[in-house]
């Protein structure tokens, strides 16, 4: 660990013990509390790795992988600004003009401004290239016709970033191109999804002739394949693909719930636990060295979410002599669960991109 890790990892854990929240399970999913993101950009523990000019703090993926794993540990409400602060600001750095990182950057750096991803549609999910979405010029500017679905945080997004068709090429994976919309952009229209548990965190969001600026570009038009497959190794090589169920994990042991069998098992779990930190280390530093890790990154989701899956299945037994708070850390483990495997890109797809092998 660098000194500068240790130090994030410190400034974390001081906010995280001052700080009035109930730890849950899903924290970067369903953990929602604007203040405590605005509260993390004010202490510099938002947007490490970018350029100081927008609010960030020129740090490595590694400091950041510090900052989120101490984050999502401790069950902190931080889905506010997971999306916005891990792919978005560092696809602007990469793809975006010198007036979209002025414009974004800093506001996503202190937490005012919120993304949702508008990727998915009800034909395109796993196969992103058949998104439909159509975004046709309109004088400087484009309007948008479309519907996207499973959009998380929508509701209270203050911004969408959208995968949308500009031309009618043969190539599917030609003619797409990123925007960013103005989530109450007339035209517009959020409709809640509720989730197993009936909370509601996704949603569908329907376009009708949305008109969006020319300048809200994400990098060049028709290479959004290219730049959203950049994106992946952002959304799927983090500790969250494998923390999600950890304040369970956590809990169990402190409450002293484990028996002998559980105590036995948990070395197993402990030992892949290292094995997944030390993977997942490897992507930030492959990012630090300029790379896309994509194989890299399916491989830490899929086996992520199958660890995920097995604290479940090691905490099950023990929940009849639970008391309330861990009962409801194992309640947000199961209702999450179906979901782990899918959200982000399914697990056949992972194994699916790590057999191909490419990047
Ligand atoms: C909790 C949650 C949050 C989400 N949030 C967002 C969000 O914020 N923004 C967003 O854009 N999307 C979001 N999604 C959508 C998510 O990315 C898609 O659900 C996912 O990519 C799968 O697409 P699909 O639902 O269309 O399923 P499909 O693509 O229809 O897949 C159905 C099944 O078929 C299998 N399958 C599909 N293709 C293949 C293949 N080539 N080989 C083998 N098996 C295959 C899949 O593994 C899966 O089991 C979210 C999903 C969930 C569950």
């Amino acid at each position: 660990m660098t000194t500068t890790a240790a130090d994030l990892r410190r400034r974390v854990r001081d906010l995280v013990a001052a700080w009035e929240f109930t730890p849950r399970c899903d924290s970067w999913m369903s953990g929602y509390d604007v203040e405590f993101s605005r509260e993390l950009g004010r202490r510099g523990l938002l947007a490490v790795t970018w350029p100081k000019e927008f609010g960030g703090a020129e740090g490595s993926n590694v400091d950041r992988f510090a900052v989120s794993e101490e984050l999502l540990r401790a069950g902190a409400p931080v889905a506010a600004h997971w999306v916005g602060e891990r792919q978005i600001g560092p696809a602007l750095l990469r793809h975006g003009t010198r007036e979209l990182q002025e414009e974004f950057c800093p506001p996503l750096a202190r937490a005012d401004y919120r993304f949702a991803l508008g990727m998915s549609e009800p034909d395109a999910g796993s196969d992103l290239a058949a998104v439909r979405t159509r975004a046709v010029r309109d004088g400087d500017g484009w309007r948008i016709t479309g519907r996207k679905i499973w959009t998380s945080g929508a509701h209270r997004a203050t911004h969408l970033y959208l995968l949308a068709r500009t031309t009618k090429e043969d190539d599917r994976h030609a003619g797409l191109t990123e925007f960013i919309v103005s989530i109450d952009a007339p035209g517009i229209t959020v409709t809640p999804i509720l989730d197993l548990r009936g909370e509601h965190h996704f949603n569908e969001v329907v376009l009708e002739e949305v008109r969006v600026p020319g300048h809200r570009v994400i990098g060049e038009v028709g290479a959004g394949w290219q730049q959203v497959v950049g994106q992946l190794s952002f959304e799927r090589g983090g500790p969250e693909r494998f923390l999600s169920t950890y304040p369970l994990l956590a809990a169990v042991i402190q409450t002293g719930l484990a028996d002998r069998t559980a105590l036995r098992e948990l070395r197993g779990l402990a030992a892949r636990l290292q094995i997944l930190r030390r993977w997942t280390l490897t992507n930030a530093r492959a990012m630090d060295a300029g790379h896309t890790p994509v194989t890299q990154a399916a491989m830490s989701k899929y086996l992520g979410n199958q660890f995920e899956t097995d604290v479940i299945n090691w905490a099950r037994p023990l929940m009849p002599r639970a008391d309330r708070a861990v009962k409801e850390l194992y309640e947000q483990a199961v209702a999450a669960s179906p979901a782990s495997g899918i959200r982000g890109g399914a697990a056949q797809v992972m194994l699916s991109v790590i057999s191909k092998g490419q990047g």
